[in-house]
């Protein structure tokens, strides 16, 4: 399982630097995480100021 973004996602970007896999990237409008390289860790979930960041 991955984590997901949501349509909430304000693009501040505040998430992409706790990633420990650089699975987090800008994508169409917001930011998105790679599925295929994402750990499940959880680290990049708290730092979301809008709540987007939630288990697949
Ligand atoms: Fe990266 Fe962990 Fe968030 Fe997955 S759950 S996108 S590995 S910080
Ligand atoms: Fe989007 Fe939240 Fe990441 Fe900011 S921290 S880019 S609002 S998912």
């Amino acid at each position: 399982m991955a984590r997901v973004i949501s349509d909430s996602c304000i693009a501040c970007g505040a998430c992409e630097g706790t990633c420990p896999v650089g699975a987090i990237s800008m994508g169409d409008g917001k930011y998105e995480v790679d599925a295929a390289s994402c750990i499940d860790c959880g680290a990049c979930e708290g730092g979301c100021p809008v709540g987007a960041i939630s288990e697949a």
